[in-house]
């Protein structure tokens, strides 16, 4: 999957970019991310400026439509071929789940668009944008820490990204349920053990457990996904 990000803030993605999952991703070639700063777009060729006072008299500035539908249309020439699909990162969006990064999976390739100050032109919501995501319903600065969150859930997702090592199988929401909990050696710690079942060695009983324990947390830590899980499987508990 191709990821061509367009923002103000170029340098924000190096460390986040730069190790684990998505580098050795990017280096096996199963994702591919640019970065582009907006600011390059301007046709202001002196001062390179991409904000403006919004009409109406509202406090704080906004990214003006110009560079950002010049931007735009560099990313889609860029993407020839691989279908873009243009993504707002917005507190406005439909928010981000596992199903909504599910959807995402389909995609050969995404321009995640970061907005900064007030945020957008809405003209260029309504020219250029396919989805509008948030990652919470809460104010952000800009788009680039979402942007990396997107970038992370869905690379993650993608067939061969993971190995056991990392495995997104039995992670919450990977089948709408919370994880089970998880222990790791010494077998005591602080004086607490670890549940005799899974030293068992007898493995249809320790994933029965886990069964019963990913329940049961979801039931008390997250009711609402657990009620979407029972219609989705038509269970009843
Ligand atoms: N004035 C905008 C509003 O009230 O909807 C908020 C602008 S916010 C300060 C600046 C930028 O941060 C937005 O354009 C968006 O790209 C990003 N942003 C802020 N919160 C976000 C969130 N929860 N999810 C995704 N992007 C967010």
């Amino acid at each position: 999957m191709f990821f061509d990000i367009l923002t103000l803030f170029p340098s924000m993605f190096q460390g986040a970019f730069s190790d684990s999952i998505i580098n050795r991703a990017v280096e096996k070639g199963v994702i591919s991310i640019s970065i582009h700063n907006i600011r390059d777009y301007s046709d202001d060729d002196r001062h390179k400026t991409v904000d403006d006072y919004p009409f109406g008299g509202d406090a704080g500035m906004l990214i003006k439509p110009q560079p950002l539908s010049k931007a735009i249309c560099d990313a889609k020439k860029r993407l020839e071929g691989m279908e873009p699909v243009v993504v707002y990162l917005s507190p406005q969006g439909e928010l981000l789940n596992q199903s909504v990064v599910e959807s995402l999976l389909n995609e050969k390739s995404l321009i995640l668009l970061c907005g900064r100050y007030k945020g957008i032109d809405q003209r260029i919501t309504q020219k250029y944008v396919d989805r509008e995501i948030s990652i919470g319903d809460y104010v952000l600065s800009g788009g680039e820490i979402p942007a990396m969150v997107l970038v992370d859930a869905v690379t993650r997702l993608i067939p061969g990204v993971l190995g056991n090592r990392d495995s997104a199988e039995g992670d919450s929401f990977y089948n709408g349920l919370l994880s089970h909990p998880q222990y790791t050696r010494p077998r005591d710690f602080e004086g607490m053990g670890v549940p005799e079942i899974l030293l068992s060695g007898h493995h249809a009983k320790i994933l029965e457990w886990k069964k019963e324990q990913a329940l049961k947390l979801t039931k008390q830590k997250r009711p609402d996904l657990l009620e979407k899980y029972c219609k989705k499987t038509g269970k009843e508990l």
